[in-house]
């Protein structure tokens, strides 16, 4: 790997180095480079002291009702969205037994068919069957 794509790689990772949030792996090719290149020891430097002087500041508290009020919406939230997947699960349990229910009784609704060429059954056959008379 040539120096300068290295140099622009490890640039990538001081941040990263800085917060202590690199792989053991990285950490040590970031150290390695920094060893010897002046550019970004600096930089590391450099972000170094800026997480120090973020980690000084104050943390801001968010205020206890709107921390209430927020938890309260999440919860609400959170039942709602269950009680939609016990809804759909529901549905999911009524539609598989309505399959499973036709498929049961299809071999009583297939004998109670009428045989090929006889009268077909019920309303149909009010309706197929020609007049007696016809006019
Ligand atoms: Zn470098």
């Amino acid at each position: 790997m040539n120096a300068m794509k290295e140099h622009d790689e490890i640039r990538q990772l001081l941040s990263l180095a800085a917060a202590d949030a690199l792989e053991t792996h990285e950490e040590q090719r970031v150290a390695a480079h920094v060893r010897s290149c002046e550019a970004c020891s600096e930089e590391l430097r450099q972000w170094q002291e800026m997480g120090a002087a973020l980690r000084r500041l104050p943390t801001p508290q968010a205020a206890a009702a709107l921390v209430a009020r927020t938890l309260a919406m999440a919860q609400a939230k959170l039942a709602e969205e269950s009680e939609r997947r016990f809804e759909r699960r529901l549905l999911a349990i009524g539609v598989t037994f309505s399959w499973v229910l036709v498929a049961l009784s299809w071999p009583l609704v297939a004998v109670s068919l009428p045989a090929p060429g006889a009268a077909p059954l019920g309303i149909v056959t009010v309706f197929a069957k020609p007049p007696s008379n016809p006019a």
